[in-house]
């Protein structure tokens, strides 16, 4: 097939056509497929960009994914812009956890910046999370893998391992991310609780969801979670990590889709995982009526945040100088009785966040499909009532848990 003449020089949409010149314009990826015949087909279920995957024709083995950022919010259409820039914070931020964590996130092979392209190692092997778990799938090293790629990230882009210098700058490669943020601090943090056009409100909660629209107290935690998120640029983080955001199998975990990538609390990206796994716990109250298999997600919250703190404070033991510890300043007694305080404020921030991340996926627009997937009407809403007042609860009493056993006891009595 003849190829159409793209100047791939300034920014053009490409489609199944032209991604073959652009790959073949690329000699790293000319090379890789070592091919000229290849052949590209959508990935459908982006919401936000356009996922290809480009494969050699004589051998579909070879594969690729490569994903571009259009000038608008793809499942809305062109009548919604929003800036390409994204992909700019998704391509810096996996190149970073390449860096830093690379068997839980896939290969960079290319990225371009211009073209807002980033070309990455096709994870043929793996699903999506969600998914997985919807099928009530168990992933035993997820926990594991997870815990340690949160306490990597965190750890290593925070002022408790980086010098001032290099922190700033860091953060200087993020900071304008200011679209991306704006969805999070409308979507998750305001528009679910009041009057908003794009709120998606279950009529069967809706009692529950306009009782909450009164509710002081829960307004004023969520204003004191969404100050955090605004203010606190505790460390990089990915900005979405939920349970799509993750593809797996039962030996390999890996983090895609960080295109929300900002600085921001310790707690959130922790918080938004815990959350996620809670909401597919409460699903399966509907799917599966599997308490094993419940059994198995309340035991991975627990060794998710275990690992996540063990590994955190190792990372932090063999620090000897940051940002904000001077060699000299504090004994060892001191340092251990900061450090204890700082993970329980971690702890007590994560659980918040997972309480607004829940509580937004049962009133505003994108549900997860764990719960609004579940088809017989009545079903769904006992699960988003669940769901919600979880949520609730734990935006407004974070502060009086101590342990993450003290969420998972918590969700263990409700039934
Ligand atoms: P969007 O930002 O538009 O939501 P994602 O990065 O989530 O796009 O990718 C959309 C879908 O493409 C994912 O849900 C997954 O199914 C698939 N996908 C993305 N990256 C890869 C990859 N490296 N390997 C295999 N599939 C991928
Ligand atoms: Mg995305």
């Amino acid at each position: 097939m003849k190829n159409k003449r793209v100047n791939f020089m300034t920014y053009t949409k490409l489609d199944a056509d032209s991604i073959i010149s652009y790959i073949l314009s690329i000699d790293t990826l000319h090379h890789f497929f070592g091919t000229d015949t290849l052949e590209a087909s959508e990935i459908g279920d982006g919401n936000l960009n356009y996922v290809y995957i480009v494969r050699a024709a004589d051998h579909p083995e070879k594969a690729l994914i490569l994903k571009q950022a259009v000038p608008y919010l793809r499942i809305a259409g062109e009548g919604y812009p929003l800036s390409r820039d994204r992909m700019s914070y998704e391509i810096r931020s996996l190149k970073l956890y390449n860096a830093l964590i690379p068997q839980h996130v896939p290969d960079v092979l290319y990225a371009d910046e211009a073209m807002s392209v980033i070309v990455l190692e096709y994870l043929s092997k793996h699903i999506i999370m969600r998914e997985g778990m919807m099928d009530a799938i168990i992933y035993p090293n997820f926990a594991a893998h997870m815990g340690q790629f949160l306490a990597q990230t965190l750890f290593k882009t925070s002022s408790l391992f980086l010098e001032g210098t290099a922190k700033r700058q860091m953060m200087a490669q993020f900071n304008n991310n200011t679209e991306l943020c704006g969805l999070t601090e409308t979507f998750v943090f305001t528009a679910p609780y009041m009057e908003h056009e794009t709120n998606e409100i279950d009529p069967l909660i809706e009692a529950e969801a306009l009782a909450l629209r009164e509710d002081t107290a829960f307004k004023i935690a969520m204003l004191e979670l969404k100050y955090k998120f605004m203010n606190q640029s505790d460390a990089l983080l990915h900005g979405d990590l939920h349970t799509g955001s993750i593809m797996i199998n039962k030996d390999e975990t890996y983090v895609i889709d960080s295109e929300f990538a900002f600085f921001g609390p310790f707690g959130f990206d922790v918080g938004a995982l815990i959350g996620n796994l809670a909401m597919s716990w409460v699903s399966h109250f509907e799917r599966s009526k599997d308490s094993h298999y419940q059994g198995w997600i309340l035991e991975s919250i627990v060794e998710l945040y275990e690992t996540f703190e063990t590994y955190f404070l190792s990372l932090w033991s063999a620090a000897e100088q940051s940002a904000l510890i001077e060699p000299g300043f504090i004994d060892h007694k001191g340092l251990k009785q900061y450090q204890q305080n700082f993970m329980q404020n971690i702890l007590q921030e994560s659980i918040g966040f997972a309480g607004a991340k829940i509580s937004r996926r049962q009133l505003g627009i994108a549900g997860v499909a764990d719960i609004r997937g579940i088809e017989e009407p009545k079903s769904r809403a006992r699960a988003e009532k669940m769901a919600l007042s979880i949520g609730i609860h734990l935006v407004k009493n974070y502060r009086t848990m101590h342990l993450i056993t003290d969420l998972t006891d918590y969700l263990r009595n409700l039934k």
